[in-house]
């Protein structure tokens, strides 16, 4: 089931019902992923080949999970950085802040009074109520970010949720970390509060789909793809969609 917090219920591709977990060298970057929690979320760890700092993406629920991964690598945490406010991305943050005090939690401006409010961060309507640790950075669109020695583009991706964010690694080839904003053949849901549809399909466009097409995308849900396989086959946002 892919996550009701993150895409459209029309999907082009049906999500696996479980994601391999993965470890992959782009390099200086090692990117390893899990899929967490009763929604699936991808959690990515990111860190420097033979580097001891490492960067959380989206950590959720489980959190011990993620502490394993850590401590097999001796991975000290220097950020945490939520794509956006919403529950489901946000559920591993104070586990994470307890084990590594000196972590970063950064988030988008607009999405951060989500962190401490289960109400806000819409986990309390989903039934299990989480909240974080408020923010320790608020990273805005059209910025960069150093975190665990690797450079990242912020860009602002509103739509599905008013902060969301995408994070583009500047020296680790072509990637893209989207959270719930473009998906293996679908798009982030945009009814939920602070929703906007027009805004979610031109930030997609702008900021995701400009990248070169061999540009991997990591999302928040479901399978990696590529900004050339969605701009030809994505139903919302690729050729002949909406
Ligand atoms: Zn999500
Ligand atoms: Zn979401």
């Amino acid at each position: 089931m892919p996550s009701r917090l993150g895409t459209q219920n029309r999907a082009a591709r049906p999500f696996p019902s479980a994601c391999p977990l993965f470890f992959e060298r782009c390099f200086p970057v090692i990117v390893e992923s899990l899929v967490i929690g009763p929604f699936e979320v991808n959690t990515y760890v990111l860190y420097l080949d033979g580097g001891h700092d490492a960067v959380v993406i989206d950590p959720g629920d489980a959190p011990r999970e993620i502490l394993e991964l850590l401590s097999r690598h001796r991975l000290n945490v220097t950020h945490v950085i939520n794509t956006h406010g919403h529950g489901d991305h946000i559920a591993g943050n104070a586990a994470l802040k307890a084990a590594f005090p000196g972590a970063k939690i950064c988030v988008h401006p607009r999405d951060a009074h989500m962190l401490s409010d289960a109400n806000a961060n819409l986990s309390a309507a989903f039934g299990f109520s989480v909240t974080s640790p408020e923010a320790d950075l608020r990273i805005e669109g059209n910025t960069e970010l150093a975190a665990a020695g690797i450079a990242f583009r912020v860009e602002h991706v509103p739509g599905h949720s008013p902060g969301s964010v995408c994070l583009v690694p500047l020296d680790a080839g072509t990637l893209v970390f989207s959270g719930d904003t473009l998906f293996a053949g679908s798009i982030g849901r945009t009814d939920l509060p602070g929703g906007n549809t027009g805004l979610l399909l031109a930030g997609i466009r702008d900021k995701i789909l400009s990248l070169p097409d061999e540009t991997v995308v990591y999302p928040g849900h479901g399978v990696k793809t590529t900004v050339g396989v969605e701009k030809r086959e994505n139903p919302f946002v690729g050729a002949g969609g909406l």
